[in-house]
């Protein structure tokens, strides 16, 4: 039985994860559970699991989390804050941690399970996108697996179980198209944040369905891929397609291509991120051909979304600059969430920070530089979004 710490519980992968325990109940136990602010879900989740150790984020709310599940016996550790979160990620015998932390909130409880010993089952992209200049090195040094649990990365993972070294030419990452991929470029300027979060594929947490949506999903997810895999950028390539049935492909040296295929579901690339190398048996619905009907491909639009090509540039610059790339991107989706700013400014005002950026880039950060910078990409973006001509006010 795999002992397992899930960071982010309460979202989109944290239920999904723990569906999956749920089902495989002598395959997989909860040792910790981590959350930012749902004292009620995380309190449920406390009940059903009996982890040895929680925390919630919110430091205001431990006397509530407390409260809730006071009759329990034996007793769980509860923490609160953020130093609660990253004690979370480190405790005890869990083999693996599992991070559905979204954002760059996820980096500190990351390292701190990595220097534990403990492989990393990566839903939370944000971490490696701004970490990795120092994540990467720590995984070495640790000797821990940091293990994909995005779909696509997933599949590349899956494809590349048995080629040989070298033998890997090209990437292909699939992308849904988001939201609005069928909708006219000249409507982009007035879409709502009702419609962006209207995703036709996959249900998920708010933030990444926005990154769907303008396409920087796809932007952070070539980074995730050059850090996972060590690829080259020319090497990776998006592909639209989207049924989300083929979740990417990979180019071998002879031209061969391989691909994983699968219902548009998150629980699969979660379950190999946790049995890896085994192969659990599951009663899912299997993937059936017809039902899935035509599959579809066509060329990713630049103009339409320049965010895939602000994620390019950011990451062949490397260093700290997809880290600021990253944040100035979470805090124009926050802003976007809030209605204070419209959906074409989320690539305005990213393009701003990561221009401002050029002259401080560094190539070789160190962990505080990148948590510096990130702060500093969210202030930039806060101020040049006051000034912003817009009909709504920051
Ligand atoms: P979500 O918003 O549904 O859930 C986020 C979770 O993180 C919540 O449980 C929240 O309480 C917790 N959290 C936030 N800040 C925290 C903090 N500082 N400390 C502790 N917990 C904190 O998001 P999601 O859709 O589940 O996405 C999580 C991550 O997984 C993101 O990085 C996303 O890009 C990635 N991802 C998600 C999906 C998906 O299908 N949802 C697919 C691929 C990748
Ligand atoms: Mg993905």
């Amino acid at each position: 039985m795999k002992a397992i710490t899930l960071l982010g519980s309460t979202g989109s992968i944290g239920t999904q994860t723990l569906d999956i325990v749920t089902q495989y109940p002598d395959q997989f136990r909860i040792v910790g559970l981590a959350a930012r602010s749902n004292v009620e879900l995380l309190a449920a989740q406390i009940r059903q699991f009996c982890p040895q150790i929680a925390a919630i984020c919110n430091a205001d709310q431990l006397p509530g989390l407390q409260a809730a599940v006071a009759d329990l016996d034996p007793q769980p550790i509860l923490l609160g804050g953020e130093a609660g979160v990253v004690e979370v990620a480190r405790y005890g015998e869990a083999e693996a941690v599992v991070t559905g932390i979204v954002g760059c909130a996820g980096l500190l409880p990351t390292i701190a399970a990595i220097e534990a010993g403990k492989d990393i089952a990566l839903a939370n992209k944000e971490t490696l996108i701004a970490g990795g200049p120092v994540v990467l090195p720590l995984v070495q040094k640790h000797g821990v697996k940091l293990l994909p649990a995005d779909s696509e990365h997933s599949a590349i993972f899956q494809c590349l179980q048995g080629v040989p070294m070298g033998g890997l030419r090209r990437i292909l990452l699939t992308a849904s198209g988001g939201s609005f991929r069928d909708l006219p470029v000249e409507q982009l300027a007035n879409v709502t944040v009702a419609d962006a979060l209207k995703h036709p594929n996959w249900s998920m947490g708010q933030k990444i369905t926005i990154d769907s949506a303008t396409l920087m999903n796809k932007g952070l997810e070539v980074i995730e891929a050059h850090y996972l895999f060590g690829v080259d950028y020319d090497q990776i390539d998006i592909v639209i397609h989207p049924q989300s049935i083929i979740h990417s492909l990979i180019e071998l040296q002879d031209t061969s291509v391989l691909a994983q295929l699968g219902w548009a579901d998150m629980r699969l690339p979660l379950l190999y991120a946790l049995s890896y190398p085994e192969r659990i048996a599951t009663d899912w619905e299997p993937l059936d051909l017809v039902k899935a009907g035509n599959l579809t491909f066509r060329e990713p639009d630049h103009q339409k979304y320049p965010c895939m090509n602000l994620a390019y540039a950011a990451g062949r610059m490397g260093g700290t600059m997809p880290a600021v790339l990253n944040a100035a991107n979470e805090q124009a989706v926050a802003l976007f969430l809030a209605e204070k700013i419209r959906f074409l400014d989320i690539p305005h005002l990213i393009e701003t920070i990561c221009d401002r950026h050029q002259a401080q880039h560094q190539i070789s950060p160190r962990l505080e530089d990148i948590l510096e910078l990130d702060q500093w990409a969210r202030r930039e973006v806060l101020a040049v979004a006051g000034k912003l001509e817009s009909p709504v006010a920051v």
